[in-house]
């Protein structure tokens, strides 16, 4: 290290020279993953509780990696999103989901808006010049031919809140495509309901937190009842994620949630698996 001088301000921290390369590391790890398409998609089932049956599923990225074995996303996200490569990675996971919920709709006959498709949209993405999400979006669906009513993109509340009128604009915009739009981790990004009422969405999707304390906890048990009226009073379709047991279940449905994912139904899996498990459910 270089000898202090008087001024404290060009000391030469080596430990914050470290964390950077250390970064930098990873930064190239992620690049050469895309390039090597060592990414993938896996699919979790959602479940219309009306009907008991699948009504689509989530599509969430994994990095399968020869050397770490595979990688979550809150391993790679945050960074992807720091360093622009959310921009390769979304438009990937996008185009693959896109193809893979057409290809389920022609092989299992599916009608109207069954067999969607729920893909997470960033942070980075939503907030990108000029409406960019809006146009991949519409460039993805024409290149795959899903209708546009079986993609649903998910904004978390947090994000949604960061530019209020710039996000209501882009999601005017991504609804006139005709997409589902629906609050991620809803109940947690503090969105006032004033807010609420203005952003043109389609559903919320109660953070799991929430149904993880249904069993247990009476106070969140009337929370998820008072999200789940809220939305009913909104007009808006109420997605529980994270149901891990029966009786969790079993209170969402008592409480009126329209539909559910978790554990319980199925983990996000790889496209052939979830076609298996399509092939058992919709067997013609
Ligand atoms: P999220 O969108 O809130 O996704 C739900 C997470 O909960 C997923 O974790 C899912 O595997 C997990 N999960 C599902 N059912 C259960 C359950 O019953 N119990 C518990 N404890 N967990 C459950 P995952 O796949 O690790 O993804 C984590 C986060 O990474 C996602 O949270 C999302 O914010 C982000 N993510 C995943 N894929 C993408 C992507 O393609 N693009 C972007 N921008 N973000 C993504
Ligand atoms: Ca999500
Ligand atoms: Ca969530
Ligand atoms: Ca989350």
């Amino acid at each position: 290290a270089k000898a202090r001088g008087r001024n404290k301000h060009v000391v030469y921290d080596p430990s914050m020279n470290a964390r950077a390369r250390a970064r930098l590391r990873r930064e190239n790890d992620l690049r050469r993953a895309i390039e090597r398409e060592e990414l993938a998609v896996y699919y979790q089932p959602k479940v219309d509780l009306r009907t008991g049956s699948i009504s689509g599923f989530e599509a969430l990225v994994r990095w399968e990696s020869p050397e770490r074995g595979i990688v979550p996303p809150d391993e790679f996200i945050a960074l992807a999103e720091e360093t622009a490569l959310i921009f390769p990675v979304g438009r990937w996971v996008l185009e693959e989901a896109c193809r893979q919920a057409k290809e389920w709709r022609e092989e299992y006959g599916a009608v109207g808006d069954d067999l969607s498709v729920a893909v997470n949209v960033s942070a980075r993405q939503l907030q990108q010049e000029q409406g960019g999400i809006v146009e991949e979006v519409e460039r993805v669906l024409a290149l795959t031919g899903l209708e546009a009513g079986c993609l649903h993109l998910e904004i978390t509340e947090s994000v949604l809140m960061e530019d209020v009128p710039q996000n209501i604009s882009t999601l005017a915009r991504l609804k006139a495509l005709g997409v589902h739009v629906e609050i991620d981790d809803f109940g947690t990004g503090y969105s006032s309901l004033a807010y609420l009422k203005r952003f043109p969405v389609d559903g919320l999707k109660m953070d799991k937190s929430f149904v993880e304390k249904l069993d247990s906890d009476e106070e969140s048990a009337a929370i998820v009842e008072a999200m789940i009226m809220l939305a009913r009073a909104l007009d808006l379709e109420v997605i529980a994620e994270g149901v891990e047991t029966p009786a969790q279940l079993a209170r969402l449905r008592s409480l009126g949630c329209d539909v559910a994912q978790g554990y319980h139904f199925g983990r996000p899996v790889e496209a052939m698996a979830a076609t298996g498990i399509l092939d058992t459910v919709l067997s013609r």
